[in-house]
């Protein structure tokens, strides 16, 4: 397998920098790439481009359409390697690369048609008696340079929810994707590079966190932060970033409620299939099922037959439904939570078992709310299932959390189902599937320590503008 050298884009130019970081196949362990470390000065470099395009070489609505259209359509041509890409970077399988793909491509196309529906309002000001001759009416202007911080688990799609609506909004851009997972980034900024988007819009850094992250948070030009990732760092990126306007997706502990009168095979097969893909590093995959007493042992039988046809392994191979996770640090932590569950009087309905990076899926019973793998953030492929008698009993134990991203309950009843959706505390309530529905034209978020703003490129767009009142004297 060839080592392919990525450089930091800065101002249109690859440059290269005096060292690399290696990125390795998260299944075979092999060196697939070495990525630019970005010192200090690249980082002002970069935020200088950004700075300098946005004063004097801003795109029209429709360039940006176009350049975004554009872009989804490469992203089609070059499926097969990104896929593969995606495969090795990130250990994901086949199928959850291929879904990645998909979404990355559709949120192109939705932020292409953003660019064109950016608009203000007519305010009435000759309403009010003493202004009858002042006509009033607001545009949405873009922010500026927008800094954008992503994850290792979806890192092409993610970026993509970052780097498209700012393009969309009429932004330029500096993007720092996570360190294990660099190179989806510099695949989609090639892309854009290819669709036309002019030299400094997008440019790109790499190297550490506590590095290169700190330096971004450090240029008094970036007007806003949009970050991805764990709520420490979030945190710590609301703080360092002043008065300025930041976007925060973070952590969560989905719950799921499949309560007595759900159709148990759908529940089941949905819950399944999703607490365990990308190994359960999403920040919904379903982590704690709540299941009505009545219905407990059948959907229990029914879920443990599902999560026996997983196949674990290789994500190379197509047939795979569970591949490694990021690290084996990651995977050894894991087993650590749920070993620890056990030894506390919690018991898996699945074999546990960890080979490095790769850990099999864990169905826990009989846990308490205090264990780990119950009240903290997972992000690996376990799950447990919670039996309980009485709804409101449910719905307080499902928003017994720090975190509030997305919850799902499965009903045939109406009122529960609306009731779900007015009491539980989350972003957002997905009623008859799982806490892990996401269509990327959705309005994208949590509540309490989950995060602050939505994505999705319409509310993205939103909140990379700001709307500025005209107000013109006749
Ligand atoms: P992370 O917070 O460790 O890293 C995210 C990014 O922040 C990386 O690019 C990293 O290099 C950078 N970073 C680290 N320290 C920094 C600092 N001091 N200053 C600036 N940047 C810094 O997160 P991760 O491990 O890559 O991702 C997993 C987390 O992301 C989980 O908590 C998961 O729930 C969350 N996540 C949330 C969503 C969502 O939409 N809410 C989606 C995916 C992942």
């Amino acid at each position: 397998m060839s080592t392919q050298t990525y450089d930091l884009y800065i101002d249109g130019e690859w440059v290269k920098t005096e060292n690399y970081i290696p990125v390795y196949h998260k299944f075979t362990g092999a060196t697939i790439a070495q990525i630019a470390k970005a010192e200090q000065h690249h980082v002002n470099a970069a935020v200088e481009a950004a700075h300098k395009k946005f004063k004097r070489d801003s795109l029209t609505p429709f360039q940006r359409y176009k350049i975004l259209l554009k872009a989804s359509e490469l992203m089609e041509e070059r499926r097969d390697e990104m896929e593969l890409s995606l495969i090795r970077e990130v250990g994901k399988t086949r199928k959850d690369a291929m879904n990645e793909l998909d979404r990355t491509i559709n949120t192109l196309r939705l932020s292409a048609e953003e660019a064109k529906r950016i608009h203000g309002e007519m305010v009435p000001l000759q309403s009010t008696e003493g202004s009858e001759n002042r006509l009033g009416f607001t545009i949405r202007v873009p922010k500026g340079v927008i800094g954008a911080i992503t994850p290792f688990n979806y890192p092409l799609l993610l970026s993509t929810h970052k780097i498209a609506p700012a393009i969309a909004a009429g932004n330029t851009i500096v993007v720092k994707p996570a360190t294990v997972t660099p190179i989806a980034t510099f695949l989609l900024v090639a892309v854009l590079e290819e669709a036309g988007l002019p030299k400094g819009h997008i440019n790109i850094v790499t190297g550490a966190g506590s590095q290169v992250g700190e330096w971004l948070l450090d240029e008094p030009k970036i007007a806003m932060y949009t970050f991805t990732g764990s709520g420490e760092v979030g945190r710590h990126i609301k703080e360092r970033s002043g008065m300025r306007p930041v976007a925060l997706e973070l952590g969560n502990n989905s719950p799921n409620i499949v309560h007595l009168d759900a159709d148990l095979e759908l529940a089941a097969r949905q819950t399944a299939a999703r607490s365990f893909h990308n190994a359960g590093q999403a920040c919904i995959a379903v982590q704690r099922i709540y299941v009505h007493e009545s219905v407990l042992q059948e959907f229990t039988d029914l879920y443990v037959s599902e999560v026996q046809k997983l196949k674990v392994g290789n994500p190379e191979d197509p047939d795979t439904d569970v591949g490694p996770m990021i690290s084996e640090k990651e995977a050894a932590r894991t087993e650590e939570w749920v070993l620890e569950a056990i030894s506390q009087g919690a018991k898996s309905l699945m074999p546990v078992k960890r080979e490095g990076a790769l850990f099999y899926p864990a169905v826990m019973v009989d846990t308490k709310p205090e264990m780990k793998v119950v009240c903290r953030e997972v992000f690996a492929p376990v799950v447990t299932i919670i039996p309980y008698s009485d709804l409101d009993e449910a719905f307080a134990e499902a928003n017994n959390s720090e975190y509030g991203l997305q919850a799902g309950i499965f009903t045939r009843d109406l009122h529960i189902a609306m009731k779900a959706a007015r009491v539980l505390e989350y972003g957002g309530v997905v009623i008859n599937d799982v806490s892990t529905y996401r269509n990327d034209v959705m309005p994208y978020g949590g509540i309490k320590n989950s995060g602050l703003g939505k994505e999705g490129p319409r509310y993205a767009v939103e909140e990379m503008t700001d709307e500025r009142m005209v107000v013109i004297n006749l």
